[in-house]
């Protein structure tokens, strides 16, 4: 599903020169559930940009599924990320004074063509939040506009589910729910690479990438993986 080959990325501009990634290869394949762990400022963020065709590498190569990304223009990154990926973030984005379910119908207005009717219905299902359609964003807990935000990404059946630190503003057992949503959605068949600094969210994956200082220092199990980040 994903191969990076020897990406770099330097961001220069205003300010310093920041080399963000080193020389990074990975591969994960179809249906893999991958943790990203390493502490803040590692490249972490920077690195799911990349895989979510929201930046491209400075330098290396990027294969999303067979076809070859690192080199398009704005324009056909956004046609590849509206019909590939589906995003979550720490903070959940939601539209305000909009309904949970309008919140996630936008992504289908961008979508090339009409979706056919259900889809809203069967995300919101799938993120166990469908009982709070009508809601506003205001009246929901942190763990509802999450499930709100994983439907929304849900919305145009990616291929592949980008989630940075989605438990990041949650309280641990909200997160462990969140990261339950996540985990069924894997064993339905949806790739997941998720981003984190908590060994404890970590588990929920099949592996575990460390990032350390820009370089992909090692892949591993979750469990040899957690063991070395706790210790
Ligand atoms: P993490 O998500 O692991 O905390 P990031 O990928 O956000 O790390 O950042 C990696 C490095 O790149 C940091 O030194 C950060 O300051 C720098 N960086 C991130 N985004 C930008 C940007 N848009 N412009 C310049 N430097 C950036
Ligand atoms: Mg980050």
């Amino acid at each position: 599903m994903i191969s990076l080959q020897q990406v770099r990325k330097v961001y220069d501009g205003q300010g310093p020169r920041v080399v963000a990634l080193d020389d990074v290869s990975l591969e994960v394949a179809r249906g893999e559930f991958v943790a990203v762990v390493g502490p803040s400022g590692s490249g972490k963020s920077t690195l799911l940009q990349i895989l979510g065709c929201l930046d491209v590498p400075t330098a290396g190569r990027y294969v999303l599924d067979g076809r070859e990304v690192s080199t398009l223009d704005d324009d056909a990154l956004s046609a590849v990320r509206n019909a590939t990926i589906g995003f979550v973030f720490q903070s959940f984005n939601l539209i305000p004074r909009t309904t949970a379910r309008e919140n996630v119908e936008t992504p289908l207005l961008y979508a090339r063509g009409p979706a056919e009717p259900g889809r809203v219905d069967a995300a919101m299902a799938q993120a166990a939040i469908a009982h709070r359609a009508s809601h506003y964003p205001d009246a929901l807990s942190g763990g509802e506009q999450q499930r709100v935000a994983i439907a929304r990404a849900l919305v145009n059946r990616p291929a592949l589910l980008i989630a940075d630190e989605p438990t990041g503003n949650l309280d641990e057992r909200t997160g462990r729910e969140i990261l339950d949503v996540l985990a069924s959605l894997n064993a339905a068949g949806l790739t997941i690479v998720m981003v984190t600094h908590d060994p404890a969210v970590a588990r929920a994956a099949h592996r575990v990438v460390s990032v350390v200082d820009g370089v992909l220092t090692g892949t591993a199990g979750v469990a040899r993986a957690v063991a070395q980040i706790s210790a």
